[in-house]
């Protein structure tokens, strides 16, 4: 028997656990247990690999690619980052600017913890992806966060990002196409964000665009894009969405020579380079026109109209008309304060940990998000799934 007290650090101590993976985790458990629960919790394509993809790594295996890589990545695949941002989004960067880490998260952590000092503070548009804000604490920096709601299409108003600036902002994050919510800021949009921060020349920005082609109404626009903007913002993507590859986990940044360099060093002492079988095969990935991945897109985009019929069907979810990702991110409030089926929902944890009871539909509390009046709804899932879940759920919330 363990007997020694908790002798863990503060920092564990005060982490959240990831709501998304520990969703995912009790949806597993329960499955375990025999119990037949949809899981739409998890922001994960359920499509394979694609084939030209997994081949370029068995000919990674075969050609003997094992031995530690470059720690900011192999040339070859920097060489195949700035192919893709020239093409899809008209960036122009040099080898010395690009990273290549062990998944977008780690590019993220790796930005946090070279940028920030204690208290610096973060503005985080709400929603934002789950990992931000502890991300972000990790470095002991400050998570500001600017509430949105529907009526903006959950987007930050360049008014409320004047709001949240104090003297000791010193990054702005933001996901677009955003996870949870799925609205994609429009160049215009991100110009009158820009148009702010010209009055703070020191704040930087992180634009995350990892659902970048999981866009389903057009143009993709990059923060980046913008001269004035160019040499303070970092571009964060990665292979896991667009090329159904999460568990092969690369992510890269094009940013400022002078933050490459450090999270470079950082990579050095925390992990050395990503995976050499998974780096060969992103170069594929990269390389390849994106015509090859839009089945996955178009499939994508019929779940959508399909979960957006279906849950107007249910009395008391709100819904934006996501642009881009795999999120639905109603707003569930109307249950609060009720009973149902004998449980009290005081909020979204409680909404959400009743629908798993319940319906055995597992999705995620918004609160994870900064978006407590809501919960997240993946429709990275068949349509016989969602539409047996969106059944379900209906039936629970019926009473
Ligand atoms: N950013 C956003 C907005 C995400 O949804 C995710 C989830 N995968 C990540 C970053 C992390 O991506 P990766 O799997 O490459 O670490
Ligand atoms: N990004 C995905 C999500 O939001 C994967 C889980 C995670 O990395 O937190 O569900």
């Amino acid at each position: 028997m363990e007997t020694m007290t908790n002798q863990l650090s503060d920092r564990i101590n005060n982490l959240a656990t990831s709501a998304t993976l520990a969703m995912a985790a009790k949806a597993r458990e329960l499955r375990g247990e025999g119990k037949d629960v949809i899981g739409l919790s998890l922001g994960e394509p359920d499509f394979n690999t694609p084939d030209f993809i997994k081949q370029a790594a068995i000919d990674a295996v075969n050609e003997n690619y094992n031995s530690y890589t470059p720690v900011d990545g192999y040339a070859e695949l920097k060489q195949a980052i700035i192919t893709k941002f020239k093409r899809d989004n008209d960036l122009t960067y040099e080898p010395s600017q690009i990273v290549v880490s062990t998944g977008a998260k780690q590019a993220l952590y790796n930005l946090a913890q070279v940028c920030l000092n204690p208290g610096d503070e973060v503005v985080l548009p709400c929603p934002y992806w789950v990992s931000y804000s502890d991300i972000v604490k990790l470095a002991e920096g400050v998570p500001v966060e600017v509430p949105t709601s529907i009526d903006t299409d959950f987007k930050m108003t360049p008014g409320q990002l004047r709001a949240a600036i104090t003297p000791k902002t010193k990054m702005l994050w933001y996901s677009s196409p955003c996870n949870p919510s799925g609205s994609i800021y429009s160049k215009e949009e991100l110009r009158a964000l820009a148009d702010v921060l010209k009055d703070y020349p020191e704040i930087i920005v992180v634009s995350d665009e990892i659902y970048e082609h999981i866009n389903y109404v057009g143009d993709h626009a990059s923060m980046a894009q913008f001269e004035d903007m160019y040499d303070r913002t970092v571009t964060v993507n990665g292979v896991a969405k667009a090329f159904a590859m999460t568990g092969w986990r690369i992510g890269y940044i094009g940013g400022p020579s002078y933050i490459a360099r450090a999270c470079n060093k950082i990579q050095g002492q925390v992990t050395s380079g990503a995976n050499c079988i998974a780096q060969r095969a992103t170069i594929t990935a990269l390389m390849s026109p994106v015509s090859k991945i839009q089945y996955m897109v178009d499939e994508f985009k019929e779940r959508r109209k399909l979960i957006l019929d279906l849950v107007q069907e249910i009395p008391g979810f709100e819904c934006n008309e996501p642009e881009g990702a795999f999120y639905i991110f109603p707003n569930i409030s109307y249950y609060f304060g009720k009973t149902l089926k004998g449980k009290e929902i005081s909020n979204a944890s409680d909404f959400a940990m009743f629908l798993l009871e319940e319906a055995n539909v597992a999705t995620v509390t918004g609160d994870a998000f900064g978006g407590p009046n809501c919960i997240r709804i993946s429709y990275a899932a068949s349509q016989e799934q969602i539409k047996e879940a969106m059944k379900r759920i209906k039936a629970a919330v019926a009473g």
